[in-house]
């Protein structure tokens, strides 16, 4: 069968009520039309389901799509059941389904009524539907959140891991297309690798954003007063302030209000008609602000969002792309923050530690947490650490707080040299207060308890603030020359590289320590 791509433009109207493709769309449907296999990387909201859907309902045969999200299969199912005026047209095979409505999909199948059936991973290493599959016409397998079969992913699920032969079992030479919005070059290799399709026609779309501003600030002990300066600076527009408790949700949430801004706390500690409502209200505009965890935004489909703020730091650079990327969807101008500080770091170290997973899993998480931390001391162009974290080369985007107000670097060797060597001189054991209290000689009782008031170091950093000494901690973890060791609750630690700094072998270049004020002009 051949298939014009006028075929395309009318199955697009007729199925979608679509008049253009989206991006890469069109020639990623032609690859999977023409059965090759194909790969499809585009971040969140790219219109990936649509490359699979409208292939599956004009080829002959059904077409599979794995995917781990049952939820989101469900309405995929009901809107094309909707428009095909077809119950039989796409099924979800899981283990919900009674004998009856396993016999109604299978005959459906049979009969050539279904061209999409959705399957969860491990249903389909139930031996009775692998044969049972065998036995029919399949058009193509489309693997859904590609990523969950990469243990460098940030969602790795096991049961992806045997979807290959699971695949070849039903079928040799059934094409396949994988899909992801999160595919960093290491994960994309895997998914080709794992899934056995190294000869695929890869399509990856920009994850460029050029309407968003990207700036990151220090957390300061006026923390609440920065976001409410920020949000009453933005009055009038929607936006996002993520956080990462329930509590800290409630409690900024209230902050605002009081300080006149319409904002509503969103949490999965809320009963389902409380969010229901509270997210009704930010999409009708009677609130402006959501304060939430990242329990808010699956689905939101809000274009006008003008602010993205992140009061802590996200779980990872994948995290954080797609929370940010809800802000500006219609392409006007719109801004990210994300502010951190050095309690957010040791928090997510022992999320990590205390998570679940083996010592390699944690391992992979911490890298990606390092990712973030890069980005966040940045001193060069944001986008292009952003971008280039997911493979993607970019100029300056003239668009960050980097870009706008460049960081002066100096040379801060002299400076590292003293607080590593306080680190040091106590013994590798002491998180940053206390290291800092030595060095600007303060004489706590922790201080004159350990003697450390005798040490030859106490007070030799006077010559800068606390603030100073604490943004370079946080530089000198982002560089990998300190780390927080959880064993040691949180002590600072030095790494081989740090060694290097102390000994003289290694300089350290730093960034000036800025105001936290926004950098942006706000005239
Ligand atoms: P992804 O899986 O890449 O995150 P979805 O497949 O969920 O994205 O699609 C995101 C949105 O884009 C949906 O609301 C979908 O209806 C819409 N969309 C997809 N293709 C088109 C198109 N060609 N024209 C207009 N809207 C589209
Ligand atoms: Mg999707
Ligand atoms: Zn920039």
């Amino acid at each position: 069968m051949s298939i014009k791509e006028i075929d395309l433009h009318s199955a697009l109207k007729t199925y979608f009520g679509f008049s253009k493709f989206k991006g890469l769309q069109e020639d990623v449907i032609k690859s999977l039309v023409a059965g090759h296999n194909t790969f499809v990387i585009m971040p969140t909201g790219g219109g990936k389901s649509l490359c699979y859907q409208l292939p599956a309902l004009i080829k002959d045969g059904t077409a599979i799509i794995v995917s781990p999200l049952i939820a989101l299969m469900k309405n995929q199912v009901d809107a094309i059941r909707a428009v095909s005026q077809n119950d039989g047209v796409a099924h979800v095979l899981n283990s919900s389904l009674n004998k009856t409505e396993v016999k109604q999909v299978k005959d459906d199948i049979t009969n050539g009524i279904t061209k999409l059936l959705y399957v969860a991973p491990e249903s389909l290493t139930k031996e009775e539907y692998v044969d049972f599959l065998r036995s029919v016409t399949i058009s193509f397998m489309a693997v859904d959140e590609a990523h969950c079969i990469s243990e460098w992913g940030h969602d790795f699920r096991p049961e992806y891991r045997n979807l290959k032969h699971i695949i070849k079992r039903i079928g040799d030479n059934i094409p396949i297309i994988g899909l992801t919005a999160t595919a960093t070059p290491k994960v994309q290799e895997d998914i080709l690798k794992s899934l056995d399709i190294t000869d695929a026609n890869t399509f990856k779309a920009s994850f460029n954003r050029p309407n968003l501003y990207y700036e990151v600030r220090p957390k300061t002990k006026s923390v609440d007063s920065d976001i409410i300066r920020f949000v009453k600076q933005n009055q009038g527009k929607s936006g996002i302030v993520y956080c990462l408790s329930r509590k800290r949700v409630e409690e900024l949430a209230q902050v605002l209000q009081v300080n006149g801004v319409k904002a509503v706390p969103y949490h999965a500690g809320l009963d389902a008609k409380t969010r229901v409502k509270h997210q009704d209200m930010f999409l009708m505009e009677d609130v402006d602000v959501v304060v939430a965890t990242i329990a808010f935004g699956m689905g939101i489909d809000k274009p006008d969002i003008r602010f993205v703020v992140h009061t802590s730091l996200p779980g990872s650079m994948e995290a954080f792309y797609q929370e940010i990327g809800r802000a500006g969807r219609d392409d006007h101008a719109a801004d990210t923050i994300l502010l951190y500080g050095l309690d957010d770091l040791v928090k997510r170290r022992r999320m990590v530690e205390q998570g679940a997973g083996d010592d390699g899993h944690k391992f992979r998480e911490n890298k990606r947490l390092d990712a973030l931390l890069a980005y966040c001391e940045a001193s060069g162009c944001r986008k292009k650490a952003l971008l280039s974290y997911f493979g993607e080369e970019t100029d300056k985007c003239g668009n960050c707080d980097n870009c706008i107000d460049p960081p002066e670097l100096f040379d801060g060797t002299v400076e590292a040299q003293i607080l590593l060597s306080a680190i040091t001189r106590t013994g590798e054991y002491f998180g940053r207060v206390h290291v800092v209290d030595v060095i600007l000689g303060s004489s706590t009782d922790k201080v004159r308890k350990r003697n450390h008031d005798k040490l030859p170091i106490f007070g030799k950093g006077q010559e800068h603030s606390k603030e100073f000494w604490m943004a370079l901690i946080r530089q000198l973890f982002a560089s990998g020359d300190l780390y927080i060791d959880l064993v040691r609750h949180g002590a600072l630690r030095i790494t081989e590289s740090g060694r290097k700094i102390l000994s003289g072998e290694k300089t350290f270049r730093c960034k000036k320590i800025i105001s936290p004020k926004s950098k942006k002009q706000k005239t």
